[in-house]
């Protein structure tokens, strides 16, 4: 049974593709419901997380922190995780700590090329898109992880692709119509 498992695990944060700096942390706390200890890799010296994400991590104790480190080796025997030799960033001695298993969290970067000089997106990259996923180009619809909703699951991004595909018609509609 889970609660019996004893495992370590560690999750990393990464590239400046980090989404709100958030993932990795909301990850942590998700780890630590079933891992004896999580440690979280972070390259740089404090978290850029929300507030109180944060507040939530900082007073779980199964969540250690490993700042100014970035993961240079994952070692392993037969196949299994044995630890990761964390790098400094700040010139200091290697470290390495034993762990069972390693979870890479690095956020998302959304696929933008095609749509970087089409339509209005925010700071991160997403595409701004109306309830209907209608974008800043009319008659230009978009749905899922490249827009800029909070939940990206498969999930909402199948129901908004869905309304997006529901407007999309009623906007051909209407032209056609009109002819
Ligand atoms: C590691 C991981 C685990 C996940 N686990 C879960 C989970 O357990 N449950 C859950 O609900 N969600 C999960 N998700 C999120 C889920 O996968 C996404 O929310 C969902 O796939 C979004 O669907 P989408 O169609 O918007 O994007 P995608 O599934 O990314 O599809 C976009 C498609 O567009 C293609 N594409 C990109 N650019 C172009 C272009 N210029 N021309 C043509 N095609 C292009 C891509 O190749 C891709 O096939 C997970 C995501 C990751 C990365």
């Amino acid at each position: 049974m889970v609660r019996h498992v004893r495992w370590r695990a560690v999750s990393g944060e990464g590239r400046g593709c980090d989404w709100r700096g958030d993932s990795a942390l909301q990850e942590a706390l998700f780890l630590a419901k079933f891992a004896s200890r999580v440690h979280l890799v972070h390259r740089r010296d404090q978290l850029r997380a929300t507030e109180c994400i944060q507040e939530y991590c900082f007073v779980n104790p199964k969540i250690g922190y490993h700042y100014s480190r970035t993961v240079a080796e994952i070692t392993g025997d037969d196949g299994k995780v044995s630890g990761v030799r964390l790098a400094s960033t700040k010139g200091e001695p290697e470290e390495f700590v034993p762990v069972d298993g390693v979870f890479i969290y690095v956020g998302v970067d959304p696929t933008n090329d095609l749509l970087v000089d089409l339509v209005d997106l925010d700071e991160q990259g997403f595409v701004k898109v109306d309830q209907n996923g209608c974008t800043s180009l009319p008659g230009l619809y978009a749905a899922g992880d490249v827009t800029d909703s909070d939940l990206k699951q498969v999930i909402t991004a199948a129901s908004r692709g869905a309304a997006a595909a529901f407007d999309a018609v009623r906007y051909l509609d209407a032209r056609v119509c009109s002819l």
